[in-house]
């Protein structure tokens, strides 16, 4: 059985009484409501993460992440956060390659494998990001590019550790624009995923790995793209930022 997993992008939102706030509204609602074991996990901007982890009565469920990492362990890089910091304030996942971060900060394919093998490396898991912009999707090549980013960034790990890899599909044409892709839609990249994975590596491997969709989920719409065979859970932005939204999409595997 693949984890379920719902994961909320803060992105660059709350002040930290806004976070903790935001963060015990939620820490409740799953006590009191929630009756699936999907992993819930926080992914807040980097000054919460302590904050975050003296906050979280029941560790199993629902864990924190980190936005992105440096591709270093340490060192002259002034602004950056290492790997091992995120898992010294108890971090347990990095999200690597938003689209925010390719289309902001130039993030390439090269720098997200050297990112991802770091993450790896300090025993962290990278929740992978990767996703085609409007144009590809309108001359129907979204497959090849997808599958070209999965394979720059992927591709070099061995079995072993693709195994530990979370992966979010996520159309940058979706993404905060409340256009959602269709259920059918994200099945089937999320198949063409699984598959490129299994012709690279076996059906085991690929079968054992979460992928997630991100792009304008809501309550209304999680159940239904949830209850896609090959989707796994959700990579939420927006509606991670309002507790009963949140809460509502993680009770969509109720
Ligand atoms: C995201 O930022 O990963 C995301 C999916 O955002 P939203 O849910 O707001 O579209």
């Amino acid at each position: 059985m693949r984890k379920q997993i719902v994961a909320g992008n803060w992105k660059m939102n709350c002040t930290i009484e806004e976070g903790q706030k935001l963060t015990s509204e939620v820490v409740q609602l799953v006590q009191d409501e929630v009756q699936n074991e999907a992993e819930v996990i926080f992914v807040p901007p980097f000054i919460h993460l302590i904050s975050l982890n003296e906050r979280l009565p029941f560790k199993d469920q629902v864990l924190i992440g980190a936005q992105n990492c440096h591709q270093n362990e340490s060192g002259a890089f002034t602004g950056e956060i290492s790997a091992s910091m995120i898992k010294s304030c108890g971090g347990s996942h990095v999200i690597i390659g938003h689209s925010e971060r390719r289309e902001y900060f130039g993030e390439s394919d090269a720098l997200l494998a050297e990112k991802v093998n770091t993450v790896l490396k300090n025993e962290l898991t990278p929740i992978f990001c990767c996703g085609e912009r409007l144009e590809s999707r309108e001359i129907n090549t979204q497959e090849a590019v997808v599958g070209e980013q999965v394979r720059n960034a992927l591709f070099h790990l061995t079995p072993e550790e693709i195994s530990k890899v979370v992966i979010a599909y996520e159309p940058v044409w979706a993404i905060g624009t409340g256009k959602t892709a269709s259920a059918e839609q994200a099945q089937e990249m999320h198949a063409f995923i699984r598959q490129a994975i299994a012709e690279k590596y076996s059906t085991d491997v690929a079968d054992s790995i979460s992928i997630l969709y991100g792009g304008s989920v809501k309550p209304e719409n999680a159940k239904e793209i949830f209850s896609k065979p090959d989707v796994d859970g959700g990579l939420i932005g927006g509606a991670s930022l309002k507790s009963r939204d949140f809460v509502d999409i993680v009770k969509a595997f109720d």
